[in-house]
């Protein structure tokens, strides 16, 4: 530190000498004065830390230099310095602020401890003074950081919170020259068709040059920011290096950055008449601003994809002739298109409404209780108060609940009919030539003695002649079946009956040597159904298990049974069936055409079968195979 500067104003030479020699043995930096006119030259020059000043002086009197000190608002600490009997004067003195009175002669060390003291005294009110100061700095700076925090949450809520963008990015720009105190500000944007930047909003830049700001990305200092996603920041000298179309004294720019479409447009502050140059934190400010914006646009981009979307939705979805319902998680109608409003007569009152009290077509209710499966998709044919047939699909849609499409089907199954009775017609037509045909192979051998040629002949012509004749029968079951004869119901044991029909193809399996298991519970309630029929299905599905599955594999028949439905199910680690091919198995005659069935026979119409029966019993068929693994067919049946 420093020494501390004592100035001894003292007339008497002897004394002065005396003193200035004490005090600087102290290490004190001393200063001497014998009049008023060179003390006060020399706090002037070098404003002591303390004065001592001593009476009476020649010409200026001790008293007039310290009014004189006092008005020039120099009057530094003093210690006051008289010979006896001066107590009137020492009286105005302390008015003046003398710290101390010193009567003379004075002891030396006594002085000396009252000058430390004083000094001390001093120091600590410089002290306080310069922690005051730092104090009021740290408040200003805190105050304006909450301000600057302030619009930082002020901007990005507003932006956030507006769909307008044109208000959005006026604010960022109002934010933005605000924050960096800046004279004014622009947002410019890039157009991706002529490469040029143009100007998007502005704060205290005139609507003329506002209207004409378009500026190319390859030659300017705006587009430089572009160019390389890095900000721009310039003062006077180095702005004259680069441009002089900026008539600026300094200058900020910050590129807009989104994580989609990278660099597309910067924010920009000007000073034109100050000389105050921007610094790191106005770039910060900055570039927070210029996320902010970036945000906005992004924001307002995403809201008129979204809008055109959902105008997209609405005209496909008012226009298409299929019905549209979507009932949300709690099973309340979200959506109802216009075509399903009018199929279902649901009025315009539907929005919101528990599906269940405002549909009323049984069908259609139903398929709702079906849903509580939201792994299965649903389908099922819902029949209008008109007549008209619909076919009803519903998927659920994670997050919004079930969609239900229907698609008029009338014609389709009017269709379905007339070529069902034409079937039915031609295959009973059939059936009296095949017996026949039948009947003369079986007389042949009896005729005379075969030639092995001739055997073998009647052979494939035995094969062949099963073949059609299987394919007749099953067109024939079909055709009954859905037209519903042989359809009478009663109470099914449904456990005895699976037992027969896996006995009637345990000698195929054990051909096969496969392991064909049953697990019925034995205290399985009996259901409403149609034996024959419900054999038929299980007949079907072993069957096929059995067909598809290779020498030593495995197949269980399983029930499984709820309050109101029983599950039956045929599993088998077989060849499977692809997943491209599993949405049409249940449909007539179609068959998986791959190396590994080729070779099975089979008419493609045995599920078509199994579905139609399970129908007509108001349940449920489903496949769930994975190539390579197996097959499980599942039919639902309610008690
Ligand atoms: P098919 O008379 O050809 O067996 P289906 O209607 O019974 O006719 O079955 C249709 C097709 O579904 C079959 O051709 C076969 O490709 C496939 N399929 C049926 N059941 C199984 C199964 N358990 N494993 C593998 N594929 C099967």
């Amino acid at each position: 530190m420093a020494a501390e500067r004592i100035l001894i104003v003292e007339n008497n030479t002897e004394s002065r000498k005396h003193l200035a020699e004490l005090f600087s043995a102290q290490g004190y930096a001393v200063q001497t004065a014998a009049d008023g006119a060179t003390a006060l030259e020399r706090i002037h020059s070098t404003p002591p830390d303390l004065m001592l000043l001593a009476m009476p002086l020649p010409e200026m009197d001790g008293l007039d230099l310290l009014h004189a000190l006092n008005e020039q608002g120099l009057l530094p600490p003093f210690i006051f310095m008289a010979a006896h009997g001066s107590e009137a004067l020492a009286e105005q003195v302390t008015c003046l602020g003398a710290r101390a009175y010193l009567r003379k002669p004075y002891q030396p060390d006594t002085l000396l401890a009252l000058v430390e003291r004083i000094l001390a005294e001093t120091r600590l009110r410089a002290e306080r003074d310069r922690l005051a100061r730092e104090l009021e700095r740290a408040r200003q700076t805190l105050q304006w950081q909450l301000q600057e925090l302030n619009a930082l949450f002020t901007v990005g809520k507003s932006v956030t919170a507006t769909p307008d963008l044109e208000q959005a990015l006026l604010r960022v720009v109002e934010a933005a020259v605000y924050l960096s105190r800046a004279e004014e500000g622009s947002l410019m944007l890039l157009d991706a068709k002529t490469g040029e930047l143009y100007l998007r909003a502005a704060k205290n830049i005139d609507q003329t040059t506002a209207q004409g700001m378009r500026v190319s990305v390859t030659d300017s200092l705006a587009g430089r920011v572009i160019r390389t996603g890095r900000p721009v920041m310039l003062t006077g000298a180095g702005l004259k290096k680069v441009s002089t179309a900026y008539l600026a004294k300094s200058l900020l720019m910050v590129p807009l950055r989104t994580p989609e479409r990278g660099v597309t447009g910067l924010l920009m502050v000007v000073n034109r008449q100050s000389e105050r140059p921007f610094d790191e934190s106005d770039l910060h400010l900055l570039s927070a601003m210029a996320d902010y914006a970036a945000v906005a646009i992004e924001n307002a981009a995403l809201l008129t994809n979204l809008q055109t979307e959902k105008r997209k939705l609405e005209t496909i979805l008012r226009e298409t002739r299929d019905a549209v319902l979507v009932i949300d998680p709690q099973g309340d109608i979200l959506l109802c298109n216009p075509a399903a409003c009018q199929a279902l007569e649901l009025g315009d009152r539907w929005a919101g409404q528990p599906a269940t009290e405002a549909i009323r077509n049984a069908d259609l209710l139903d398929l709702l209780d079906h849903l509580q499966r939201p792994d299965v998709p649903l389908q099922t044919e819902v029949t209008l108060a008109d007549g008209r047939i619909l076919n009803a699909h519903a998927s659920p849609i994670e997050g919004v609940g079930t969609v239900i499409v229907m698609q008029d089907i009338t014609y389709l199954k009017e269709l379905e009919r007339v070529k069902s009775e034409f079937i039915a017609t031609v295959s009973h037509d059939l059936r009296t030539p095949l017996t026949a045909i039948q009947g003369y192979i079986d007389l042949l051998p009896r005729v005379g003695p075969l030639t092995e040629q001739q055997r073998e002949f009647i052979t494939r012509l035995q094969r062949s002649l099963s073949s059609v004749t299987q394919l007749v029968t099953d067109l024939l079951e079909i055709g009954r079946v859905e037209v519903g004869f042989d359809l009478e119901m009663s109470q099914v044991d449904l456990g005895a009956l699976i037992n027969e029909a896996v006995a009637e193809l345990r000698p195929e399996a054990d051909a096969k040597r496969q392991h064909l298991q049953v697990n019925v519970p034995v205290d399985l309630e009996p259901i409403t159904g149609n034996p024959r029929r419900l054999r038929q299905v299980i007949v079907n599905l072993v069957s096929n298990a059995v067909k598809y599955t290779p020498e030593n594999g495995h197949i269980t028949v399983s029930v499984a049974e709820s309050q109101e439905h029983v599950s039956i199910s045929v599993t088998d680690d077989g060849i499977g069936i692809p997943l491209a091919d599993q949405p049409f198995i249940f449909d007539k005659f179609f068959r998986v055409d791959s190396p590994e069935t080729r070779d099975i026979p089979g008419t493609g119409l045995g599920l078509s079968i199994v579905k139609s029966i399970v129908e007509k019993h108001r349940g449920r068929v489903w496949v769930e195979s994975t190539p390579g693994q197996g097959s499980t067919f599942t039919v639902l049946l309610p008690k």
